[in-house]
C-alpha cells in the first residue's frame, strides 16, 4: 500500500493501525495469512469515513467479528480487515414494552458471552440457546446462529446497518429475512452490508432459571464438542431432515486427516486444526468429506464456514 494512502487511513482511524497483520490469531481455527492492515473501529462515523476512503482508493476490505466461523486463506487478504472495538460493543436497555418484553440495543462487536452474562444479571430471557456460541453479536446475526431449536431470527427486532457506500440504514422486523444459518438482507449495492447494532426483543424472566438454562446448555456442549483443538464450530450445514455429523460419521471419516486438518474424533462435523494445519489442508479435507458423503448418501454437504 502506498505511503500516502497509509497516512490517509492513519488520519481517519481512531486506534493505531496494525500493518501487515497476521490473521490467524483473529480466528478460532488459528489458520491463515496476513492482511495488508487491520483496523479496530470504534464508531459508525469512523466506519463511514473509512468505507468512503476504501471506495475512493479501490481498496478491498472485510469486516469480521470474532473469527469463529471463518477460514482465512494461506495467502491472507490483500486489503483492510475491520473489527469492532468497545465503542461498537455497548449494551443498553432501550425500551420496556409493558407486556414483559423489553428491547435491548447491542453493538455488533459485543461478544455473545458478555451479552449472555448481562442478560442473566438483568434477568432477560430468550437468548439462552446461544450460551457457548463463541462469536460476536454481528457475526451471530449474519450467520443466524442457533442451537437447541433457537436462532437469532427469534430475538432480532431490528438492525442498524451501514451499506458499503457508507449510508446508515435501519431495517425493521418486517424487512428482515433470515434462513437456516443465513441473513438474507446482507447484499447491498454490490457489496456487503455491515451490522452496526441490533435491537433484541427479550422477556423478563427469573435470574436463577436463566442461569440454570445457560449452564445446562454449556454442559451439553462440553460433552459433545472437541476440546483443546482449534476449530470453527460445525463446518457443514445440516441437510434438511438429517445431520451433517451423522452422515460424515456414517461414511467412516472420523479421524480422517489431510496434513494438519482432521475430522474430529468427538464430533464428525467439526474439522479441527490438529497442529500446524493450513487453509489448503482444510480445503482438501473438506473436498474429501463432501465427495465421500455424496458417494455414500447422495447428499451434497454445503459448508457453513465463511471463507476469506
Ligand atoms: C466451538 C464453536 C462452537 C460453535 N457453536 C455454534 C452453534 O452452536 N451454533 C452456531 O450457529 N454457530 C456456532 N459456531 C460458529 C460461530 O461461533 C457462529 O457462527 C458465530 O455467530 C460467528 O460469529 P463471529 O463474530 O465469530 O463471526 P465471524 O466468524 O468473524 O464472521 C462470520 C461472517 O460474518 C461476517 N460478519 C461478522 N460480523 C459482522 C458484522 N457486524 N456485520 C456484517 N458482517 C459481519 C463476516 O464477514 C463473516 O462473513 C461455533 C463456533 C465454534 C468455534
Amino acid at each position: 500500500m502506498k505511503k500516502q494512502l497509509k497516512e490517509r487511513l492513519s488520519s481517519l482511524a481512531v486506534n493505531p493501525i496494525q500493518w501487515d497483520c497476521p490473521l490467524a490469531p483473529y480466528t478460532s481455527f488459528g489458520i491463515g495469512g496476513r492482511a495488508s492492515a487491520l483496523i479496530t473501529v470504534e464508531s459508525a462515523a469512523e466506519l463511514g469515513q473509512l468505507l468512503k476512503c476504501f471506495s475512493q482508493n479501490n481498496l478491498d476490505w472485510r469486516l469480521i467479528g470474532r473469527g469463529t466461523n471463518l477460514l482465512v486463506a494461506d495467502k491472507g487478504f490483500a486489503g483492510v480487515i475491520l473489527i469492532f472495538g468497545k465503542g461498537l460493543s455497548e449494551i443498553t436497555l432501550k425500551e420496556e414494552t409493558g407486556s414483559g418484553q423489553s428491547i435491548i440495543r447491542v453493538g455488533a462487536g459485543c461478544s455473545l458471552t458478555r451479552l449472555l452474562a448481562w442478560c442473566t444479571e438483568h434477568s432477560f430471557s430468550g437468548l439462552e440457546f446461544a450460551s457457548g456460541i463463541p462469536g460476536s453479536l454481528g457475526g451471530a446475526v449474519v450467520m443466524n446462529a442457533g442451537a437447541w431449536g433457537g436462532e437469532m431470527a427469534d430475538v432480532v427486532h431490528s438492525l442498524h446497518t451501514m451499506t458499503p457506500s457508507a449510508d446508515e440504514e435501519f431495517l425493521g422486523c418486517e424487512e428482515l429475512e433470515f434462513s437456516y444459518r443465513s441473513w438474507n438482507n446482507q447484499e447491498s449495492n454490490g457489496g456487503k452490508r455491515v451490522v452496526l447494532a441490533t435491537d433484541l426483543i427479550l422477556q423478563k424472566g427469573i435470574k436463577e432459571e436463566i442461569a440454570a438454562r445457560c449452564r445446562d446448555y454449556l454442559q451439553q456442549r462440553k460433552q459433545k464438542q472437541p476440546k483443546g483443538l482449534k476449530n470453527a464450530g460445525s463446518f457443514f450445514k445440516n441437510p434438511p431432515g438429517d445431520s451433517a455429523g451423522r452422515l460424515i460419521e456414517a461414511s467412516g471419516l472420523k479421524g480422517k486427516k489431510c496434513g494438519g486438518a482432521m475430522v474430529s474424533t468427538v464430533h464428525a462435523n467439526f474439522l479441527v486444526n490438529s497442529g500446524q494445519a493450513t487453509a489448503e489442508d482444510v480445503l482438501q479435507l473438506m473436498e474429501i468429506v463432501q465427495q465421500k458423503v455424496a458417494k455414500d448418501s447422495g447428499i451434497i454437504l454445503e459448508r457453513e464456514v465463511h471463507f476469506l
